[in-house]
């Protein structure tokens, strides 16, 4: 194994020769052009958008009223069908674009698609639908699987709209009521509309030179096309590849839990890196059943408020979950501790984080040497940044595909891949001559807004939400939005923004949008809206208390941290959250929605 050359006995880390390797590292990967790098798929790349694994039932349009409509059949439709039902509203209806329930789980069906948060938090209504989950990181089917089950287990599907997108929303002051019109001619009036649609099924692509060149068959990893590769979701065999030479782009979350599969199938596998991912262990286990069976009933609840708890800083008796983000926020609670002042000022908060990290870091690099067989590859997948500054992996064969010999990690120094020409692609002037390419490289998440929703709100006054947003996104706890009466919105921003669990902020949303709405319902209330003194007063308090998700500025570039540019004013409002944090917020907004006051919300019965 070589010497590590910045560590100074294999114990201790050189702090400065890391950190000026760090912001060497950075400054290689940093791009005038930020988060325009990406392009949307359009033209030839429009079918990465479409719905490869169902054909849209042939249906009349539907014109007629419901009581609540949701758009988006994700965690966040499926959560607050659960909770509406609940709370005794039966006239909901879903309207998804995919085949089917599961959103982010319905598209990625890559080979290896595996949950990284643990399946007991993550996994939503386990106690209501009864399901026992199988492991304790998750795979994508038993996901998608388990999001059917929920829609069974409430009764989503009778009413529901799927293969189904919404081309616009538009409020009609006359009626009371929302107008939504979908790309299958419906025209669909309901009384109340919320919205949770996630960014992660809407595919970007690199703005290579020559992208569009390509002669040979490609695809996104959101939209894995199993006729082509052989094999299925489960992770059969992918016998189509077994004669190609395979090209993926891209080496974030999905390529690393997809790239062990490529490797056991392709007769050549190139990785185009430009950054590697840091890769911790997994350590995935069966759950026991029997252990499960012992559970006391409103366990998932206390599960969900202990990781949030332990992975967010705070103090427990017991970590239930123990997982990488728990191991995170431990090891800086050990470094706090071990001060001998007892000082847990920010500053020395700040050090613990760094000193812990600094450890973890050189582990994983260790970790890589340890792996790897090839000492030049083995130096290319090393990280040199902080574990947070981009999304952390774990996996447990990711490494080690590197030490087949069909498997070949292209490094590209920061770089990028440089072009994409007809027959392959090229790194430095070399040309790798593919078959097949397969684009690794994610979603729309921090790009602009406009890029994600796929359709236009239109509210009060004719003033669209894209506009009301002009300067980034204004809420009451980022569901309600002034001037869009009758309207929710389900997602993390604005609210607990719990990044290391996106289901916690949903569960909380939609109890929330089930209280709200059934006490409209109740008192016969016509428009239910945030008052804008309220929005605007939750807009500056999240903005005084700054904590947004955001990563690092300093931070090597990526999503987290807005591609290492500075964000805009939209950019910030668009990724901020409760300034105590996830816990004190859902604290806040169990009494907020169970006082009965609704401060901030006018209901209407005019
Ligand atoms: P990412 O956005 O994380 O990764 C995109 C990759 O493409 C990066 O490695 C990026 O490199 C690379 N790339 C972009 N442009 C180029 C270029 N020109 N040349 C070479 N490489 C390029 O997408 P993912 O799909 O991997 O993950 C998206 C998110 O989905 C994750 O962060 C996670 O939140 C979620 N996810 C969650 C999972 C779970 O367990 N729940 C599993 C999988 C994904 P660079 O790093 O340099 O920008």
């Amino acid at each position: 194994m070589p010497a590590n050359p910045l560590t100074d006995d294999g114990e201790k880390v050189d702090k400065k020769a890391v950190l000026a390797k760090y912001q060497a590292e950075r400054e290689k990967r940093l791009r005038p052009e930020g988060n325009d790098q990406y392009i949307e798929p359009t033209g030839k790349f429009a079918r990465f958008l479409q719905d490869p694994y169902v054909e849209p039932p042939d249906r009349k349009p539907k014109f007629d009223e419901v009581t609540v409509a949701f758009i988006g059949g994700g965690f966040a439709g499926l959560l607050a069908g659960a909770k509406l039902k609940e709370a005794g509203i039966q006239d909901v209806r879903i309207i998804e674009k995919g085949g089917d329930f599961g959103g982010t789980w319905y598209w990625n069906r890559y080979p290896g698609a595996q949950c990284d948060t643990a399946a007991m938090i993550y996994l939503p209504l386990l106690e209501e639908t009864g399901h026992v989950p199988t492991e304790k990181y998750t795979h994508a089917p038993e996901i998608l699987q388990h999001s059917r089950r929920i829609a069974e287990h409430y009764d989503l599907y009778d009413n529901a709209l799927l293969s189904t997108e919404v081309t616009n929303l538009t409020w009609i002051d006359d009626r009371g009521q929302w107008l939504i019109e979908t790309n299958r001619g419906d025209q669909v009036h309901a009384k109340f509309v919320a919205m949770g649609t996630g960014p992660l099924h809407r595919p970007k692509l690199p703005g290579i030179q020559g992208i569009d060149t390509f002669a040979g068959h490609c695809f996104h990893t959101s939209r894995w096309d199993y006729a082509y590769t052989g094999g299925d979701p489960a992770g059969a065999p992918m016998t189509g590849l077994n004669d190609k030479r395979v090209g993926i782009i891209g080496t974030g979350a999905t390529a690393v839990q997809c790239v062990p599969h490529l490797a056991k199938s392709c007769a050549e596998l190139f990785v185009f890196q430009r950054t590697p991912s840091s890769i911790d262990i997994r350590n995935n286990h069966p759950i026991d059943r029997e252990w499960f069976e012992t559970l006391e009933p409103g366990w998932q609840q206390k599960w969900l408020a202990n990781f949030t708890l332990l992975q967010t800083g705070g103090f427990a008796d017991e970590d239930l979950v123990m997982d990488g983000w728990t191991d995170i926020a431990q090891r800086i609670r050990d470094k706090a501790m071990a001060d001998p002042d007892q000082d847990f000022s920010p500053e020395r908060l700040q050090k613990a984080y760094y000193d812990s990290d600094d450890e973890k870091m050189m582990e994983i690099r260790n970790r890589v040497d340890a792996v790897v067989g090839n000492a030049d590859t083995a130096e290319a997948l090393k990280p040199w940044y902080r574990q947070l500054c981009k999304r952390p992996c774990f996996h447990d064969q990711y490494l080690d595909a590197y030490n087949s010999s069909n498997t070949h990690l292209i490094d590209t120094d920061g770089k990028g891949v440089q072009e994409i020409v007809e027959n392959g692609v090229v790194v430095d002037g070399e040309l790798f001559e593919l078959d097949c390419l397969i684009f690794a490289s994610g979603f729309e998440v921090g790009t602009d807004l406009r890029r994600r929703a796929g359709f236009e709100t239109t509210g009060r006054d004719g003033v669209t939400l894209s506009e009301h947003w002009e300067d980034g996104m204004r809420s009451l706890h980022g569901i309600h939005v002034h001037g869009f009466p009758n309207a929710f919105i389900v997602g993390p921003t604005q609210g607990a923004n719990l990044i290391s669990n996106i289901p916690h902020n949903l569960t909380e949303a939609a109890i929330t949008i089930a209280k709200v709405i059934s006490y409209g319902l109740e008192i016969d209330a016509k428009t239910i809206e945030v008052s804008s003194e309220a929005e605007t007063a939750w807009l500056e308090k999240l903005e005084a208390g700054g904590r947004t998700f955001g990563g690092d500025p300093t931070c090597t570039p990526g999503y987290y941290n807005n591609e290492g540019k500075e964000r805009t004013l939209a950019g910030l409002r668009n990724s901020l959250g409760y300034p105590d944090g996830p816990p004190a917020y859902f604290d806040y907004i169990e009494q907020w929605r169970t006082s009965g006051e609704f401060e901030g919300i006018n209901f209407s019965t005019q």
